[in-house]
């Protein structure tokens, strides 16, 4: 059976799947594993596969290393890409700046342009590239494919993508709104139309990725044209740990106030959001925490269901009417009180949510809207490394 290599490469880390094309959404990978810890001096790689999970520890000075490493693992539980026929290879890639709108075969030529956008995602790109050449250098003769995660938010019109900056500088600096989350807000949309039984161009939706990075879309007959996040992952709802919206004076302010830019960096992205208002950022803790009664957490949840309403109603007005609205991701998979919250009370807007049916279990792609809500709502898994692993073997064929 014919397998994507499906890798997802950061800066300390790579997580890898060997994945079924062909398989069913919601079966499980034939491998999922990850190399954490490069170039700290305690490194490892685990791997789950059918048989069990395994892990090695030991330092890992560098990517190459890692790969290799995490290769060696697979090998040595025969399911390696000596044992296995891996046909192609999908990598993430963060941002395709306005150079890429689709899914594009790395050469060498490609892997210049993204490395010319490292400007703009001065974190995720160098890592991206890096995860590239190594596999490409132990994997020679497959195609190796790079999915970004802007790409879907190409068809963004002016209006949304643009900023109230001056243009020469937004020129200068390449400022707009590109959008994230792309490959997820993608393979979720394009699964409505078959659930509303109508043909892809007539659908109006909004799509909701809430993990623990969030935003919204708004899709037009298939087409992106708005979404929450902008030039970086910061912007839009509030996250596990990044702040989304603020007013942009906070920067200053804090900055004249005696932070460094970096510290203001890592506030806004990694100590912001849930996190930063509950200590937590993970929505079953959060959830423990509201039971208890600890106000903290009340008012993290409140200010994230705040301004996910902002957005499902911003975007219920710009698309004039809606289909659909579609939760995905690990809190908008999982978790019942966040979807029931973010839509309470728009009976009037023709969204009523039926309780039991979002109550009900997360096993694959679900409607929890009542049967008379004129706009239907929807559960859909995500599945980003499927969506790339059909993306790379398009690309073998
Ligand atoms: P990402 O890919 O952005 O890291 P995921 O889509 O995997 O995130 O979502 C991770 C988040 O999903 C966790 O931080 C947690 O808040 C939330 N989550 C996962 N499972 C559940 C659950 N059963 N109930 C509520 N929230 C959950």
């Amino acid at each position: 059976m014919p397998y994507a290599l499906v890798l997802n490469s950061g800066s300390s880390s790579i997580k890898f799947q060997l994945v079924n094309p062909l398989a069913a959404a919601t079966e499980k990978p034939f491998v999922v594993g990850v190399v954490e810890q490069i170039g700290e001096p305690q490194g490892a790689v685990t791997l789950k596969t059918q048989e069990g999970t395994f892990a090695v520890e030991q330092e890992i000075p560098d990517h190459t290393a890692g790969l290799q490493l995490a290769f060696e693992l697979m090998d040595k539980h025969n399911c390696g890409p000596r044992q296995v026929d891996v046909i192609a290879c999908g990598h993430r890639v963060v941002h395709g700046g306005i150079l890429f709108s689709a899914p594009e075969l790395i050469n060498d030529q490609i892997l210049d342009m993204i490395r010319d956008l490292i400007p703009l995602a001065p974190l995720h790109n160098p890592a991206n590239i890096a995860g590239i050449e190594v596999a490409r250098e132990i994997l020679p003769d497959i195609p190796h494919v790079a999915v970004f995660d802007t790409g879907f938010f190409h068809t963004l019109p002016p209006a949304a993508a643009i900023y109230p900056i001056n243009k020469d500088v937004a020129a200068d600096y390449s400022l707009r709104r590109y959008g994230f989350h792309g490959t997820s807000h993608e393979y979720v949309s394009q699964q409505v139309p078959d659930l509303l039984g109508l043909p892809p161009a007539a659908v109006n939706q909004i799509t909701l990725h809430l993990g623990n990075g969030a935003s919204a879309a708004a899709i037009r007959g298939g087409l992106a044209v708005d979404t929450s996040m902008g030039l970086t992952p910061l912007a839009g709802l509030a996250m596990g740990t990044r702040s989304g919206d603020i007013d942009p004076g906070i920067v200053f302010h804090l900055y004249r106030n005696g932070m460094s830019i970096d510290e203001i960096d890592n506030l806004l992205n990694k100590k912001s959001g849930v996190k930063g208002l509950a200590g937590v950022n993970d929505f079953r803790a959060l959830r423990d925490m509201i039971r208890d009664e600890n106000e903290d957490a009340w008012t993290a949840y409140n200010v994230y269901i705040h301004q996910l309403r902002r957005y499902i109603g911003a975007y219920m007005v710009s698309l004039g009417r809606v289909n659909a609205i579609t939760f995905t991701a690990g809190v908008g998979e999982n978790d019942s009180h966040v979807r029931a919250d973010a839509l309470a009370g728009m009976e009037t807007y023709g969204v009523k949510i039926d309780a039991d049916r979002n109550a009900g279990p997360n096993d694959g792609p679900r409607e929890i809207s009542t049967d008379d809500s004129a706009v239907k709502v929807f559960v859909v898994p995500t599945n980003e490394e499927l969506a790339i692993a059909r993306y790379a073997v398009a690309f073998a064929q």
